[in-house]
């Protein structure tokens, strides 16, 4: 049976480290964020970013634009964000409307304000592994969970499964930077389950519910489950089918309750380091 790693538990501490880090600071941090439309979903994420945000002592900023604003108003608030100085982290809450091109609008993004982690300069700092550059945050966090429980992680094979800019690749990167031997699946992948067989490192992130079964686990492997769906029954689950996982693994995030709440603290983290970044 599988130790669980408790992504609530390691990101209140986080939090509460930022928070002293904070007041150490002579002014608030300030992190802007721009929710296009009105889809329900993003506006429960931009909501839960403004509490935390408050909770440690940064300063949101909030535009809310309607669905049909077009791309130069998208940009110019973007712009206006870059030039304000009170603003250390922008965050452009993706998906965006689709008559928006959300990869043009991200790089508008000043690398020194970039949270997310997702412009060229911090993506190309992060891949050459190059100090003062911003990780993108659900990456960052499944790394923190991992090392929360292994010590060291040179040598392991580490699988990754989905390639995408937001998560999969800054995933991999992450584990190479650990020494760790990374295999990186995706929907083209031949045999997964055996390639899973191999890992002593797992991570999920294909948006595919209970993709992962309980006999494509490494006994006692670390297994980081980053999906998040609803099952057949409606119900929240992640990418493994956790209880089966749970008898094999050696180590588990659940669904909620694990990668989920360190992606915020990270938005946190990372937002106290871009108050602390030059601009470059
Ligand atoms: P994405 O852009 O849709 O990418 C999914 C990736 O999974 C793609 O690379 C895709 O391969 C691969 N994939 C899809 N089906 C597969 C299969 N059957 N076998 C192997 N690979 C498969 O999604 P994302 O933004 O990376 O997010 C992935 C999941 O993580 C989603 O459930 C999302 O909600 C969740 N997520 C959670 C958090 C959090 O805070 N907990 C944050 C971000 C994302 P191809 O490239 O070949 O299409």
């Amino acid at each position: 049976m599988a130790h669980i790693i408790d992504g609530k538990q390691i990101a209140a501490e986080l939090k509460d480290r930022l928070a002293q880090d904070v007041q150490a600071l002579e002014t608030a941090p300030g992190l802007a964020v721009i929710l296009v439309g009105d889809d329900p979903a993003s506006q429960v994420y931009v909501r839960n970013k403004i509490v935390a945000c408050e909770k440690v002592g940064i300063k949101s900023f909030e535009s809310r634009l309607p669905a049909r604003a077009t791309q130069a108003e998208v940009a110019a608030e973007i712009k206006a964000f870059n030039d304000n100085p009170a603003v250390n982290g922008i965050l452009l809450q993706l998906p965006v409307p689709d008559h928006l091109d959300s990869d043009a609008l991200v790089q508008l993004i000043a690398p020194h304000k970039d949270v997310d982690g997702l412009t060229v300069a911090n993506a190309g700092k992060l891949f050459l592994g190059l100090e003062g550059g911003l990780v993108p945050c659900t990456p960052q966090g499944s790394l923190i969970l991992i090392k929360s429980v292994l010590e060291n992680l040179s040598g392991l094979n580490a699988v990754v499964i989905g390639r995408s800019n937001l998560f999969g690749k800054p995933m991999a990167q992450l584990l190479l930077h650990e020494n760790c031997t990374v295999t990186m699946a995706h929907s083209r992948t031949h045999d997964l389950p055996a390639l899973c067989r191999n890992a002593d490192i797992l991570v999920a992130a294909a948006g595919r519910a209970k993709l992962v079964q309980g006999d494509w686990i490494k006994p006692g492997a670390c297994v980081i489950d980053v999906g998040i769906n609803r099952g057949e029954d409606g119900k929240l689950c992640g990418d493994v089918d956790y209880d089966a996982a749970f008898e094999k693994a050696g180590f588990i995030t659940p669904v909620p309750g694990g990668v989920g709440p360190m992606t915020i603290a990270c938005l946190l983290a990372n937002t106290v380091k871009a108050y602390g970044l030059k601009r470059s």
